[in-house]
């Protein structure tokens, strides 16, 4: 692969900017090809949330502009040598990235985001051009990024005539519906607002445009690429994407297995193996119960849950089997997360409910979602929906066994517990109800207490389990290679 370069564009990350899962794999990503040999550089906002000095940032190109709709608009790029994974370039212009928030305030979401987005689009290729990085492939990332395959479908520079575009959908949830304002400032024709690219009721939708003109289309785990072609999965996207579906694919996400790994996690009170992991979990767990403070019980099954506090992952059924399992089971909760404001209170209300069995962290915290992954025995995970999901392989690989919604990539990664043989890593449930997760909680905590060979035969596999980005990297490899004549 050592011949094509790949410029990979990202509106988020990690560790620069993050607000979810796409920060995890643009950082992952690009790192595990460019061991496989792939000539990449990535791009992204320079948000004022961006650490500069910690992260080493200089500004490599001054007075850099680009032209939208029918002004000019002038940035500078920032780059750092600071090896944290692949080579990352910034874009700073501050009329769009000088603010709190990456997509939204408290207020909501940024009425200017198809602006913003649409600059970035534009400035990430200029970019490449400035530096004569002449790109095989554009690799584009959810719909703010979804402009690029149109501008390179437009052909309007000549210096991307060979150059394809793949767009990678990470959750068809998100697909940048604005009012049609932004048309024009965004170079996007009229011809081409209209229901087979760039309009959806009489509204812009980026995807669905970014999904129109792409040469290739991902997403992030094969069940969930045949969700988003049924109507129930697909957000109202179906019909276009059935009408492309000979060039979607799903890929599933890996892990970074330098940060995700309990024998080198430097946030974990104690690490461990496959070989030593009773002892190495037993200390983590009563470490967390002390961060959470839940009361001292070795031998009572303790369930974690970190995410978005957002609607797709499920919180009806949480709020709905947590209250139920702890008032009727022997077990503990603990809960990290932020974003809904009534999620936070009623979340964060339930340590005072039911205090030295629930735990509760209201926000943002990297330290306490490692513990959680590393000290739990089991990892709660009943989302709606779920394009592949990252948790449930963290969880996995820190032996703590995932309770998951059989839903896109949550199906594709956990094996379902098979009690008569001690198969699987997990416990997967179908039913969208409190009643189906509450039940699933009951089928963990009796496995727990009934059947222990099964639970270490099942920690063993999970741990021992590949998640690494190798497979997925080769697979993206696999898709360059086809656009790369
Ligand atoms: P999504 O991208 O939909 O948010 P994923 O499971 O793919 O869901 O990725 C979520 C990532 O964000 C994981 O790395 C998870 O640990 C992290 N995360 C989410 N909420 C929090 C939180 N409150 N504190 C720490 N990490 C969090």
């Amino acid at each position: 692969m050592k011949d094509v370069k790949v410029l990979f564009v990202s509106s988020e990350i990690e560790p620069y900017a993050k607000t979810g899962g796409l920060a995890d794999v643009s950082s992952a990503l690009p790192k595990a090809l460019a061991a496989g040999g792939v000539n990449i550089k990535s791009v992204m906002p320079l948000y004022s949330s961006v650490n500069r000095e910690k992260f080493g940032l200089k500004k490599i190109m001054d007075s850099a502009c680009v032209h939208m709709g029918n002004c000019e608009e002038w940035y500078s790029v920032y780059h750092t040598d600071k090896p944290y994974g692949t080579d990352v370039y910034f874009i700073e212009f501050n009329k769009y990235f000088d603010r709190n928030g990456i997509y939204h305030d408290a207020s909501g979401e940024f009425a200017d985001n198809p602006f913003r987005f649409s600059f970035f689009c534009r400035a990430a290729m200029q970019t490449a051009k400035d530096m004569g990085f002449q790109p095989d492939v554009i690799h584009c990332n959810d719909w703010q990024t979804a402009f690029i395959p149109y501008y390179l479908k437009c052909g309007e520079d000549g210096y991307f005539w060979g150059t394809r575009s793949v767009l990678t959908i990470h959750n068809i949830g998100y697909q940048g519906n604005f009012d049609a304002g932004a048309l024009e400032y965004a170079k996007i024709y009229l011809a081409d607002f209209n229901a087979g690219a760039f309009e959806s009721f009489g509204r812009l939708n980026v995807l669905k445009g970014g999904i129109a003109f792409a040469d290739k289309i991902t997403t992030v785990s094969p069940t969930y690429a045949g969700e988003i072609m049924g109507p129930i999965g697909s957000g109202g996207l179906h019909d276009i994407l059935r009408a492309r579906k000979n060039d979607l694919s799903g890929i599933i996400n890996g892990i970074d297995t330098d940060v995700w790994n309990p024998q080198k996690d430097n946030l974990i009170e104690a690490r461990y193996s496959v070989k030593n992991y009773a002892a190495g979990k037993k200390a983590n767990k009563k470490k967390l119960q002390k961060m959470f403070d839940l009361s001292d019980s070795p031998n009572v099954p303790l369930f974690g849950f970190v995410g978005r506090f957002a609607a797709q992952k499920g919180l009806g059924l949480l709020s709905g089997a947590i209250e139920r399992a702890v008032n009727s089971m022997v077990c503990q909760v603990v809960i990290l997360g932020s974003g809904d404001e009534d999620a936070q209170w009623y979340f964060g209300g339930l340590p005072a409910k039911y205090p030295g069995t629930v735990g509760a962290y209201i926000g943002y915290d990297e330290t306490r979602s490692h513990m959680i992954e590393a000290g739990s025995d089991f990892f709660l995970m009943p989302s709606l929906y779920e394009p592949c999901g990252l948790n449930q392989m963290y969880s996995q690989v820190y032996g703590t066994l995932p309770v998951v919604r059989a839903t896109g990539g949550l199906d594709d990664t956990v094996e379902q517990y098979d009690e008569a043989t001690g198969a699987g890593t997990g416990f997967k449930f179908y039913d969208i109800s409190p009643g189906a997760l509450y039940d699933t909680m009951g089928w963990a905590v009796s496995t727990y207490f009934d059947r222990e060979r099964h639970m270490d035969l099942m920690i063993k596999r999970a741990m021992e389990k590949d998640f690494s980005w190798k497979k997925p990297a080769e697979s993206y490899m696999e898709l360059y290679r086809t656009l790369h004549y």
